[in-house]
């Protein structure tokens, strides 16, 4: 699966929406990205999943991986894909009081290699903190994962990582918007945008 198949996917799911977009952060974008409605569809987010899974297995840096993990809530559903596809168990952390933390009784055994996912990864903000939640637990991250790999490629997390896709999504301040400045006027996508 090349980069613009995976692209044409999100297209035509309408999760990847191409116009002038007004964002939560009042920032104005030419791109709308909403990987639910993706994976609201669950054969094409076993597909993409098992792709990713793919790129993952044939990275000979990478090894072997015991489990799958990430952030809720839109992480899970590719967790639990992924986590299908390489045959592992397929966890997700929750934020509590501010906190990134494993509930529900999900434990990570000492020295097991874990492979972080997420639908989107954009600064990593969530990402490192998983991490940092694996390592506590006496995991040792081995690899990140993402179906969209927002930052333009340019994030280092210290590990290797594999996206399906990579975009830059510019934003600008209405002021400064060229797409404004074109005449045109920013539209609310129809829900909340990510913030990571
Ligand atoms: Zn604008």
């Amino acid at each position: 699966m090349t980069e613009n198949e995976v692209l044409k996917i999100f297209e035509e799911n309408n999760a990847l929406l191409n116009g002038h977009f007004l964002l939560t952060s009042g920032l104005h974008s030419p791109h709308y990205l909403q990987c639910a409605l993706i994976l609201q569809h669950p054969a094409t987010a076993e597909n993409l999943c098992a792709e990713l899974a793919e790129r993952i297995k044939n990275d000979e840096r990478i090894g072997t991986i015991d489990l799958v993990i990430a952030p809720a809530l839109g992480g899970i559903i590719v967790a639990h894909e992924v986590g299908r596809a390489l045959k592992v168990r397929a966890l997700f952390t929750e934020r509590q009081d501010g906190l990134m933390r494993l509930r529900r009784g999900f434990q990570i055994k000492p020295e097991e290699r874990v492979l972080v996912v997420e639908d989107v990864v954009t600064t990593g903000g969530s990402t490192r903190e998983v991490m940092e939640l694996v390592s506590q637990n006496g995991g040792v991250t081995v690899a990140v994962g993402s179906l969209i790999d927002r930052s333009g490629g340019t994030l280092d997390l210290g590990v290797p990582r594999h996206a399906l896709a990579i975009l830059t999504v510019p934003s600008y301040r209405p002021e400064e918007c060229p797409l404004c400045r074109a005449g045109s006027t920013a539209v609310k996508p129809g829900s909340r945008m990510r913030s990571d």
